[in-house]
């Protein structure tokens, strides 16, 4: 598959999405518009420079919710300076991060930001541990978290233990945009990204046997072929 040119947007009325970058194993970052509501998802590193080119201070001050996927690197990279960036430029309103529950990544990183700036923090953070799916209302965005299947390598580079892993469906003004995160083909998210005005689909495993940590390129396509429009993301470059 050709290389994939970011960042890519896609907007109807006033929601919208944008993402900076996916490149597996490299960064991930995007964001979510709902009219003056604004998330950020997976915030890999650069995450902040890609916020600076978008928004203005006084916009990224107003993120209400970010969105985590799961632990990996790739994803939750730019967490640390996001949090810290928010806290030097005053934020005052409470951010909530969601996340998948056993994701010790967000557990850790938030617990050492507690630790190095609890005190006198400017903002309230709120963690929202999602266990399996669950769908919820955040900023008057509906929010669905639904279970995937993703997998990471043990020391051996053979065995692979499952990862907490969610992906996220938002629903504003009737329209809504699926995506899965990282994941190996699931039904999940079969059901989810059907009929979605917008899939965002990851295509990470650049074969064609399926090996149960990301998709291949025919398995992304097949499922993003089902919503109204797809983009193909986590490509390997
Ligand atoms: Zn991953």
């Amino acid at each position: 598959m050709k290389k994939i040119k970011y960042p890519i947007s896609w907007s109807k009325d006033n929601f919208s999405i944008k993402i900076f970058c996916s490149i597996p194993n490299i960064a991930t970052g995007i964001l979510v518009k709902a009219s003056e509501t604004f998330f950020i998802v997976d915030p890999g590193d650069g995450i902040l420079r890609d916020l600076n080119k978008e928004l203005k201070p006084s916009q990224i001050l107003k993120v209400s919710d970010i969105f985590i996927t799961h632990g990996h690197h790739d994803h939750v990279g730019g967490v640390w300076s996001l949090l810290t960036y928010l806290r030097v430029m005053n934020k005052t309103t409470p951010l909530t991060i969601h996340f998948p529950k056993g994701c010790i990544e967000i557990l850790h990183i938030h617990n050492a930001f507690k630790k190095v700036y609890g005190e006198g923090l400017p903002y309230k953070i709120k963690l929202n541990e999602i266990d399996k799916g669950k769908s919820f209302t955040t900023n008057k965005v509906k929010v669905t978290a639904f279970p995937v299947i993703h997998k990471e390598y043990l020391f051996d580079r053979k065995t692979t233990r499952q990862v907490p892993s969610l992906g996220f469906k938002f629903t504003f003004e009737k329209k809504n945009i699926c995506y899965g995160g990282d994941t190996a083909y699931c039904l999940e998210l079969v059901k989810q990204a059907k009929g979605a005005d917008l899939a965002i689909i990851e295509a990470g495993h650049d074969e064609d046997t399926p090996d149960g940590i990301h998709m291949t390129l025919n398995e992304a396509k097949s499922i993003g072929e089902t919503a109204k429009e797809y983009f193909l993301v986590h490509v390997p470059e």
